[in-house]
């Protein structure tokens, strides 16, 4: 069987030094998401069926959208993941289960599929999230996110120097669901959310992306 890994990463650019009074003035700090792709193990495939057109999905290498094959797909929690901003874990699966009418995240224990929280990841390379699932051909496997930094950085409930983990939770549930970005700026799915509260309306644009790859 072959697999490979996809990752997604929400990060924001590099600040420039700034004096304590201008960052907090700066309230639209942009923070934004890159995606690559890592195979990590190639075999030759038996054919699959034919590409699909769905827009702004990630598509394997024989053009097909990638997907998950059943729902729900079963999250668990990992403990250092800070209690405080876990609600918005469950909002952000509910909004999704809401939208697409049907359970497509169930958050429960010793799932597959993890959410982690960690604490040094953004002093390293801004990274603020990132999605990384593995695949065969064209179906999803597992998947985990990672969100990075300080617990402070996020609330459920934004301040402008702070991010909107809400926001940050439904971001990355979208490249789970094999969703890339959005270029709609004011969409959630955009590479660039801005600190404070963000707009959590999931758009027709993702709606109908993901009606078309799982033919819902
Ligand atoms: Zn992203």
């Amino acid at each position: 069987m072959g697999s490979a890994w996809l990752t997604s990463c929400l990060t924001r650019p590099r600040m420039k030094k700034r004096n304590l009074v201008s960052l907090l003035a700066f309230s639209f700090i942009l923070i934004t998401c890159g995606e690559n792709t890592e195979k990590i193990k190639t075999t030759s495939e038996p054919s699959e069926p034919p590409p699909d057109n769905c827009p702004q999905m990630k598509k394997s290498d024989s053009g097909r959208s990638l997907r998950w094959s059943n729902f729900p797909i079963h999250f668990s929690i990992a403990k250092d993941f800070p209690p405080s901003l876990r609600p918005a874990l469950f909002t952000a699966a509910d909004k999704w289960n809401k939208a697409l009418g049907r359970t497509i995240f169930e958050i429960t224990t010793n799932a597959p599929n993890i959410f982690y929280w960690e604490r040094k990841g953004i002093l390293e390379d801004g990274a603020h999230g990132r999605t990384r699932a593995s695949y065969n051909r064209s179906t999803l496997l597992t998947a985990s996110i990672t969100i990075m930094g300080t617990e402070t950085f996020y609330s459920l409930d934004p301040y402008f120097y702070q991010y909107d983990i809400e926001a940050v939770i439904l971001h990355e549930l979208g490249h789970v669901l094999g969703l890339t970005h959005s270029e709609n700026k004011k969409s959630f799915m955009y590479h660039e959310l801005g600190m404070g509260t963000i707009d959590k309306t999931i758009s027709q644009n993702e709606l109908s992306a993901l009606k078309c790859a799982y033919a819902l």
